[in-house]
């Protein structure tokens, strides 16, 4: 886990290096890689990265898009994605079925420079479905708009809660994936069970109202999505935010599988 302990917020980071991320995973077997977009230019030049897994044959699979790392100091998202996509390469049942999207690095000069807002000073996820001139968000629109994904999610950490907590959001069987998640995920990091969190009125660690702009499917998608936004204590060991995001991750796709053969058997 050497990778994770460079991201220790109790350690102090050196430069960071997309490149450096990016390259041993893109040498995993099984992934298909694809680098969308590119913005800025010569050695200042970013693309968004897209590792595609698909579990089994399935004609119509399953479609989930996994997104971290849109707030460049919040390393979870990445760090978690990166591991996550090593479990799937080794563990193909976790995935059958599946069509996995998967973003590790949303804002990728924000995870350089270890800033919350991209390098023009941009909150990201503040910016969708708002005729952005960003260019992040208008390659992820992009994807939002053709990928008619069955589930979103997306990964953050918050410096101000000591516990795991989310936020849902579109198709109704939502809170039924998040609950057993922080759930699992309680197992590894204490939940945050406060009536309030971020602002927000929240419920067993589950908040129902979203900040408006940030990164989800656009309006009248068909399918209507799940959508949940995963959040880590920001100050706790990296080591655990991340296994404590695999979990969730994972109670998730179990979760909504089982959810969909039920519904399949009505
Ligand atoms: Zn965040």
């Amino acid at each position: 886990m050497n990778h994770i302990a460079q991201f220790d917020p109790n350690q102090k980071d050196g430069p960071r290096s997309i490149e450096r991320f990016v390259e041993p995973l893109r040498a995993l077997p099984a992934l298909r890689y694809e680098p969308l977009g590119s913005f800025g230019s010569g050695s200042q030049a970013y693309c968004v990265s897209r590792f595609d897994f698909r579990g089994g044959k399935s004609s119509d699979p399953i479609r989930i898009a996994l997104f971290g790392g849109i707030h460049g100091d919040e390393p979870v998202g990445p760090l978690a994605l990166a591991e996550f996509l090593r479990i799937l390469v080794n563990e193909p049942a976790l995935s059958e079925n599946f069509h996995l999207q998967i973003y590790p690095i949303c804002n990728p000069t924000g995870f350089e420079d270890n800033t919350r807002n991209s390098r023009s000073g941009r909150d990201l996820n503040r910016e969708f479905w708002k005729n952005s001139s960003e260019a992040e968000v208008q390659i992820l629109e992009r994807e939002l708009r053709s990928s008619h994904f069955n589930g979103i999610v997306q990964l953050h950490s918050d410096d101000t809660t000591d516990g795991i907590y989310g936020f849902v959001r579109g198709h109704t069987l939502t809170e039924n994936l998040l609950r057993p998640a922080l759930r699992a995920a309680g197992q590894i990091l204490p939940r945050n069970i406060n009536a309030t969190i971020d602002g927000f009125a929240a419920r067993d660690g589950i908040i129902y109202d979203l900040y408006e702009g940030v990164l989800a499917a656009p309006a009248q998608m068909d399918p209507v999505p799940f959508e949940i936004i995963l959040e880590t204590p920001q100050k706790a060991a990296m080591e655990l935010q991340v296994q404590a995001m695999i979990v969730a991750l994972r109670t998730i796709l179990e979760e909504y599988r089982r959810l969909m053969a039920f519904a399949a058997n009505i």
